[in-house]
């Protein structure tokens, strides 16, 4: 059967001499795996399609037997530009692309996320460096939501009582902040500062992300280690430890 999908392109691998697996996550489809042969040849018909973080639209013959179809076409919607290859922009673009890779459900549509990581690979183009941070935060956020873990921000998650600005930290396991008071109820909170509990307590922000570079940093590490608590070991998250 020929199946079309507007998607992103997550990773590639290559594949004996020539040719390339590709994750993608897909408007239609949501995560899928296709197999792009004869790739990396030098005249190949796909070109540069197949480049992580490039938007493709892509044709393939869905397999009846496996999870790994065959593309037929693809061609590039988007893709980044090249004007700065920068360590830090790779590790966040690395960073926010493993986030369907590893945490959504295979062909699984979730239209929100695949907005909401366009939006991100679009924005992290366009910015300059010291935003990066600030944007995978947002974009960690949503992605959390968008998969149906919700983190909870605006209370604590012992007493239920509405946190503003003082927590004990943010509990891996749970999945939200602990007051001051019920902080020795968790033996797994992530310390937080009060800046950093004062912008969770009020997300979403309509306004650009008012957190230091570093706090932005400390913020994506901790919700990853949440995000990385609920996903078996053989998908945990590993890109933003290098951030
Ligand atoms: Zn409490």
């Amino acid at each position: 059967m020929i199946d079309r999908a507007e998607a992103v392109v997550l990773r590639s691998q290559n594949l004996g001499e020539t040719s390339r697996i590709v994750h993608v996550f897909s408007r239609q489809h949501g995560l899928v795996k296709l197999v792009a042969r004869g790739a990396r040849r030098p005249k190949s018909r796909f070109g540069a399609a197949f480049d992580s973080g490039t938007l493709v639209q892509a044709v393939f013959y869905r397999s009846r037997a496996s999870d790994l179809h065959t593309v037929s076409e693809a061609s590039i919607s988007w893709r980044p530009s090249c004007r700065d290859h920068s360590l830090e922009r790779t590790r966040a673009i690395a960073a926010g692309l493993e986030i369907p890779l590893r945490a959504a459900a295979p062909e699984t549509p979730i239209l929100a996320l695949y907005r909401n990581l366009c939006c991100f690979i679009q924005g992290i183009d366009t910015s300059v460096e010291e935003d990066h941070p600030g944007l995978l935060l947002d974009f960690a956020l949503h992605s959390l939501k968008n998969l149906g873990y919700h983190p909870v921000l605006d209370r604590c998650i012992s007493c239920h009582r509405a946190i503003r600005d003082r927590s004990s930290g943010f509990s891996l396991q749970s999945g939200g902040l602990a007051c001051h008071r019920c902080g020795k109820l968790h033996r797994d909170l992530a310390a937080i500062s009060v800046n950093q509990t004062r912008w969770l307590a009020g997300w979403p922000w309509d306004k650009p992300c008012p957190l230091q570079r570093i706090e932005n940093l400390r913020l994506v590490s901790v919700l990853l280690s949440f995000l990385n608590c609920q996903l078996p070991d053989r998908v945990k998250l590993r890109c933003f430890r290098l951030l």
